[in-house]
């Protein structure tokens, strides 16, 4: 029987929606919506898309939302002083550095710019304040991800108390995060990464497998024990035939998308792990809806928090 559909374009749109409430109560507390500052340095195409929805979704749910651009030229001290600004403006509840910043700006830059958020306006969860509250399961800003993964776990009602959780990828946005929400519902959990030894053997002991590592189709059904929950965090252009063909087969959807387009998007999970797990998420519908439906719900709860609303 072929793997249940979590669906988080449908997740992500019944969440939006039961915010509109609490962005009101906003409104009504300090009189003006919850604020969202983004900040897009240089010119990187997937970035310019995933800003534009952020912003799109925050403005059609009630909150004001702005971006801020920075040239591809922009000193990372000209980033400082904008996310200071930022900081100090009262009207800003969230700010949010898409990354990646541009090269230029050197190889600490990220962590130099995401240090400088206000932990309290910091709803990508980057920061080392909001990651230790984390860590310590204190309330906490979390990285818009792994917390719509989670939550997509909750409302699905994915069981996990006792449970075996593997996470491949181990980064500061997604594995490790995951891992530590994971841990607060009582999985237990194993994180894996480029050296882990026998990879599938590890996975195939997993519940819920979680991958998030930036390879299309890498997860294949020997990964997966039969009934497991699986989410796919990555999000992969394939633009070879050779790459879509080991993929998907001749007449199937993907493949027929891919001889029109010329590309196609790829989660990390293989597309024959479908008739192995119990459930997965789709790429693309799956995680990715999710992750922007977080920047708003951690937009709304930077602005209760602030406020005082929601302690
Ligand atoms: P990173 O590149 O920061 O991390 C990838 C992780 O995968 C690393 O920990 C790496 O291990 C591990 N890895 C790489 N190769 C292997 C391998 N052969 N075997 C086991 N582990 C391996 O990526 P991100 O965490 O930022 O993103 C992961 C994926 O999720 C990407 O496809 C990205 O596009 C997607 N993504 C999707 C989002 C969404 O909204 N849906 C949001 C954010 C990311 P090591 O540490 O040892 O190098």
């Amino acid at each position: 029987m072929p793997a249940r559909r979590l669906d988080g374009t449908a997740w992500a749109e019944r969440l939006r929606h039961k915010l509109e409430p609490r962005v009101a109560a906003v409104r009504r507390h300090a009189g003006r919506p919850p604020g969202l500052a983004v900040v897009l340095a240089g010119t990187h195409p997937p970035s310019e898309i995933y800003v534009r929805n952020k912003i799109a979704t925050a403005t059609a749910h009630g909150c004001h939302a702005v971006l801020h651009r920075l040239p591809e030229t922009a000193s990372v001290d000209e980033a400082l002083v904008l996310v200071r600004q930022l900081n100090a403006d009262d009207t800003i509840d969230g700010i949010l550095v898409q990354s990646p910043l541009p090269a230029g700006m050197g190889t600490d830059a990220e962590s130099r710019v995401f240090d400088a958020v206000d932990p309290s306006k910091d709803i990508d969860g980057f920061h080392p304040v909001n990651v230790g509250r984390l860590v310590q399961k204190r309330q906490a800003l979390v990285a818009c991800t792994p917390l719509g993964c989670a939550t997509l776990l909750d409302r699905e009602e994915i069981p996990l108390r006792g449970r075996h959780a593997v996470v491949i990828g181990r980064s500061d946005i997604v594995g490790k995060p995951m891992a530590m929400l994971l841990l607060h519902r009582n999985a237990t959990v194993t994180i894996c990464h480029s050296r882990t030894v026998d990879l599938p053997a590890i996975c195939r002991t997993a519940d819920v497998l979680v991958a998030a590592i930036g390879r299309p189709g890498f997860v294949t059904p020997d990964f997966v024990k039969p009934g497991a929950t699986v989410i796919d965090v990555g999000i992969n252009r394939v633009e070879t035939p050779e790459a879509a063909g080991a993929l998907f087969a001749p007449n199937t959807p993907k493949r027929t998308q891919f001889e029109a387009k010329g590309h196609v998007l790829v989660g990390d999970v293989h597309p024959d792990v479908a008739d192995v797990a119990g459930a997965l998420t789709p790429v693309p519908g799956g995680v990715g809806p999710l992750t922007i439906a977080m920047v708003l719900a951690n937009t709304v709860t930077a602005a209760e928090w602030r406020l005082g609303l929601h302690l």
